[in-house]
């Protein structure tokens, strides 16, 4: 499929992408940072690839794992100088995670994020309505700001009685 001449561009941008696949979401295993939507940028500075992403929020610890997984995947695939660098602006947003991580979540029992929009209203103490991941029941209640992690709240279900992890994530 690879043509030796002009060295497709497209062609070893795609197998980095597909390479990123493999770099999971310290937190959330079994999201790729694909599926989170932090991946900005691929591209190649003559034989090295640069993966440019942008953090899900600044301060988490993860971030430097995330980093050392995509030199350590790129690494086992033979390139040894690859590099990643850091874009703040624009921010990440729960927003920019795809459909197969929201479906992800769900059957992790995490219950994806709201929109952005719903997010804000969490910033001047509102809490959004979030739907249980395991029956769906939008009767649910906060019981902790914090959840497993800091950027998870715990939340029951007062339909099927489940605690569940709320991704609140901005
Ligand atoms: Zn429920």
């Amino acid at each position: 499929m690879v043509s030796a001449a002009g060295a497709q561009t497209s062609g070893r941008t795609d197998e980095i992408h597909a390479l990123l696949e493999d770099v999971k979401d310290p937190e959330i295993p079994v999201l790729s940072i694909r599926n989170l939507g932090i991946i900005r940028d691929v591209s190649f500075d003559g034989d090295v690839p640069e993966v440019v992403i942008t953090p899900t929020y600044s301060g988490c610890p993860a971030m430097n794992l995330i980093e050392a997984q995509i030199l350590e995947v790129l690494k086992r695939a033979g390139y040894g100088e690859a590099r990643v660098r850091t874009v703040l602006s624009p921010p990440w947003t729960t927003d920019w995670i795809d459909e197969e991580g929201r479906d992800k979540l769900r059957a992790y029992g995490i219950a994806p994020p709201e929109t952005a929009s719903t997010s804000k209203l969490v910033l001047f103490g509102e809490a959004p309505e979030v739907k249980c991941p395991r029956c769906a029941s939008t009767d649910t209640e906060q019981v902790s700001e914090f959840g497993s992690t800091a950027c998870k709240a715990l939340y029951k279900c007062r339909s099927c009685l489940e605690p569940f992890d709320y991704f609140k994530c901005i």
